[in-house]
């Protein structure tokens, strides 16, 4: 371990085959999510609003199992075993989808539901091993990987919607197993290399233990698949579901939490809790991206960006992850060249500093009004921009967030912390349904300008909330910063 820890550079090599997986997988999940809505409405002749509610409801199943998939790591599997199981479980729903879209669909995405769970979180987790306690290079190790998993959205995002609508769904599902399985590939061919990361906690059982409870674990991870159907088929469950998780969530964490024996263990938990709250807030925001985003882009925009036409849809589900990928690795340079100069802002600032542009873009996207033409239609390079704020807020938060999960987790409890991260995406894309159904103007028939004053109505009000959040940041962060103890 100290081998890979005392690495020389920026970054370690080991981040670089993660990366790899990590960009793989996001593949995977991103083109299967970017055909979810349009196929349930085109093949499985949902309307527009169940394809919705369902499309939601698995979102923040997806990231609610990271919850378990994180437990199951710390206790039984370790982050290698949990990452093969996730793999191989999104790898088998997304092939029999592609074998008979219509027999399989459920059941393929209730196997992508575990899969991502037991992958996602434990990835990340390994990256922060990657890591000596205190190394002011982890940020800027987050912020690559970063660009990984965005890569692997904006390929998947285009490749596997463009193979369904122009060929076949088959081909679409076809794609991300296909992904899914270069990326599994790749993880089995290097994990020789993270050698000592990952690995079983029950690693020193005898073996039949070992095998015992990994065969425990995968049978309770398919024995959810009932339950997983029943809350996709009818979403009321979902809410039940929703209203439950956390709740449990949290008490399991403060179990956790209480048999921590230093108090300075404990105190740096409470403030990753708080992060995660705030993560909440971000995501609940930040993901109208999917929502009420889209359907704006769809009604509300010219296609003229500058000097080229082109379909606001695709910028809305492709600008993200381009600015992304270009600027995470800048913003990752900056924070190192700070950190040479001793002036590195703090977690707490740079989640502060997260909600200030995300409430500058908020603006922005509430500021298209006045650009608007009678026919409520307005300017898409001004929509675009206020992307690029929205993800240099992302990229303030969302890295930084799983960088601070690898800082202030003891050890036993890194995979639980990661899926509670995650189970604040849950969160945040459950409420971000709700908010963009709640800014959405109630007359289906409404014109497309007074659609417009709707939704920019509700963008002005979210700008407010996040630099409400912000400033809450900025008053709690000497408080934050002392239960940090020393972790920047
Ligand atoms: N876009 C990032 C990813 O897919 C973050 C997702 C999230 O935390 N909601 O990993």
């Amino acid at each position: 371990l100290e081998d890979i820890q005392n690495f020389e550079g920026k970054y370690p090599k080991q981040l670089w085959y993660l990366f790899l997986v990590e960009m793989w997988e996001r593949f995977c999940f991103y083109g299967m999510r970017g055909v979810l809505a349009i196929f349930m409405v085109d093949q499985l002749l949902l309307s527009d609003r169940d394809a919705n509610l369902k499309y939601g409801a698995i979102q923040a199943f997806v990231y609610a199992f990271t919850f378990v998939g994180g437990i199951f790591a710390d206790k039984f599997l370790g982050f290698k075993r949990s990452l093969v199981f996730g793999a191989s479980m999104m790898l088998v729903g997304n092939g029999l989808i592609a074998l008979s879209p219509h027999d399989y669909f459920y059941f393929g995405i209730a196997l992508t539901i575990i899969g991502t769970g037991f992958f996602k979180p434990n990835i990340s987790s390994m990256v922060g091993d990657l890591y000596k306690e205190g190394d002011p290079r982890r940020d800027a190790g987050f912020g690559m990987f970063y660009s990984g998993i965005n890569v692997g959205a904006l390929l998947g995002g285009i490749l596997c919607v463009y193979l369904g609508k122009n060929y076949s769904w088959n081909y679409a599902f076809a794609a991300a197993a296909t992904v899914m399985a270069i990326g599994l590939l790749i993880f089995l061919a290097t994990k020789k290399h993270i050698k000592p990361i990952g690995n079983s906690p029950i690693e020193h059982l005898p073996k039949a233990t070992r095998i015992r409870s990994e065969i425990f674990v995968y049978v309770a991870a398919l024995a959810s698949i009932p339950l997983i159907f029943l809350m996709i088929n009818n979403t009321t469950y979902t809410d039940y579901f929703m209203y439950t998780i956390g709740p449990i969530a949290l008490g399991y964490f403060v179990w956790q939490m209480m048999q921590e024996k230093e108090s300075k263990a404990r105190q740096q938990l409470i403030a990753a809790l708080i992060f995660i709250v705030f993560s909440i807030f971000f995501f609940a925001i930040f993901e109208q991206a999917g929502g009420s985003l889209a359907l704006f882009a769809n009604n509300n925009l010219h296609d003229d960006l500058f000097f080229f036409n082109i379909d606001p849809n695709v910028v809305n589900n492709g600008a993200n992850s381009l600015f992304v990928i270009i600027f995470s690795p800048l913003l990752g340079l900056l924070w190192l060249a700070m950190a040479k100069r001793k002036s590195e802002p703090n977690t707490v600032i740079k989640f502060a500093l997260g909600f200030v542009f995300l409430g500058l873009a908020y603006y922005m996207f509430f500021g298209t009004r006045f650009f608007a033409d009678a026919d409520g239609k307005t300017s898409l390079g001004v929509f675009t921009l206020a992307y690029l704020a929205v993800t240099i807020g992302e990229l303030c938060l969302s890295p930084i967030g799983l960088s601070m999960i690898t800082k202030l987790s003891p050890k036993r409890l890194g995979g639980m912390m990661m899926g509670l991260w995650f189970l604040a995406s849950a969160y945040g894309q459950y409420v971000a349904g709700l908010l963009g159904a709640g800014m959405s103007s109630p007359d289906a028939n409404a014109s497309a300008l007074d659609k417009l004053i709707a939704y920019t109505d509700g963008y002005q009000q979210l700008a407010i909330y996040s630099i409400v959040a912000a400033l809450v940041l900025f008053i709690l962060s000497p408080f934050v910063k002392r239960l940090m103890h020393g972790v920047r």
